[in-house]
């Protein structure tokens, strides 16, 4: 494989184009720069509204997206575990 670099994943997140968007155009879905989802009727408006899904390969490449992010995401996990098993100790 060689080096070249995906604008997607590596370049600044403004570039980003829409993930998808609707034939009007009052509806698109982008990635932000936390790597979650973010679409145009943001809030709970909408069932089908995808705000907030964490997004963990790039779209375009595939590449995972930040070891840092997952290990953050770990971490999370494991201390809500954590707290879950000291809540049933109560
Ligand atoms: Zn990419």
């Amino acid at each position: 494989m060689n080096e070249e670099k995906c604008e997607y994943c590596t370049g600044h997140d403004s570039k980003r184009k829409p993930l998808m968007k609707n034939s009007t155009g009052n509806y698109l879905v982008i990635l932000n720069s936390c790597n979650y989802l973010e679409d145009s009727v943001v809030g709970n408006s909408v069932e089908y509204s995808l705000f907030g899904e964490k997004i963990r390969f790039c779209p375009m490449c595939g590449r995972p997206l930040t070891d840092r992010d997952i290990i953050t995401e770990m971490i999370t996990a494991r201390k809500q575990e954590i707290k879950k098993g000291v809540n049933n100790h109560e």
